[in-house]
């Protein structure tokens, strides 16, 4: 079936300086397929506001970009210390706008950690490194670049808990009071750093309990601004999609080269 493929990138995933070690080599090159593809990038809130709206926009010639986790690198220039220079996802955006003139205004979608206890554990825990601050959101959101939506409130990383069996996965977010935990509260957080209301939650490990799908999201959704949730199951955005299950395809999961990206984007 036609329709919109939704792509997702870790900023973090920098091991080496190849497509396959390193995902902004990856999306540098992921780009120039995109452009060849004749497929234009849309904003994901675009994308949503037209599900719930007018539904007139042409799926199949559109691509949804998106990023998860927010790394600092997914806007800041990085120095990397085994790896050397590093552009940023927002950088690579802005060149590939230069290069390809006449096309939408490019717009890509970051999804962050809330809690920034939780953001320094995992960070220093799993990088080594103080990489996933707050301190850009706002200017990233103010940038029209950059979307800043809502990862929840702490991953549920293992390294929070170690050794309990209920973190590591997202499937034990199935109450009231841990999804609003997870949700509510890590809204309030990013509207607060970002200056601006998340509108699209991404679950973490892409993952969702039967009760946040279906129950709390539809339920508290509208209240608290939110207008669609994505997982990573692989697959097309289509008009019937569920909008608190979008489909997404994830970078060295469900392609690994440029070639795979290229006939993905055919359908
Ligand atoms: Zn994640």
């Amino acid at each position: 079936m036609p329709g919109c493929p939704i792509l997702t990138y870790h900023s973090q995933l920098l091991f080496g300086n190849d497509y396959r070690n390193n995902s902004h080599v990856g999306l540098a090159a992921d780009l120039e397929v995109i452009a060849a593809s004749g497929r234009q990038i849309i904003g994901l809130r675009e994308l949503v506001a037209s599900l719930r709206g007018a539904r007139d926009l042409p799926l199949d010639e559109l691509v949804c970009i998106t990023f998860d986790d927010g790394p600092d690198f997914d806007w800041l220039d990085i120095e990397h210390p085994e790896h050397g220079p590093q552009p940023s996802f927002a950088t690579l955006l802005r060149r590939h706008a230069a290069a390809h003139p006449g096309q939408r205004p490019i717009c890509a979608t970051s999804f962050v950690i809330a809690d920034a206890g939780a953001r320094h554990e995992i960070s220093t825990q799993a990088m080594g490194r103080e990489w996933m601050n707050d301190h850009w959101w706002r200017e990233a959101a103010a940038s029209g670049l950059l979307q800043i939506d809502s990862h929840g409130l702490d991953h549920r990383h293992p390294c929070l808990a170690p050794g309990d069996a209920d973190w590591g996965h997202f499937h034990a977010i199935a109450d009231e009071v841990s999804c609003a935990q997870q949700v509510d509260a890590a809204n309030s957080i990013i509207a607060e750093r970002s200056g601006q209301p998340p509108r699209i939650f991404a679950y973490p490990y892409g993952q969702a309990s039967e009760y946040l799908r279906s129950e709390y999201l539809p339920r508290h959704g509208q209240r608290l601004g939110l207008e669609a949730a994505v997982s990573i199951e692989p697959g097309h955005f289509h008009w019937d999609s569920d909008p608190w299950f979008l489909p997404r395809y994830v970078s060295l999961a469900h392609w690994h080269s440029p070639e795979e990206l290229a006939s993905l984007l055919r359908g």
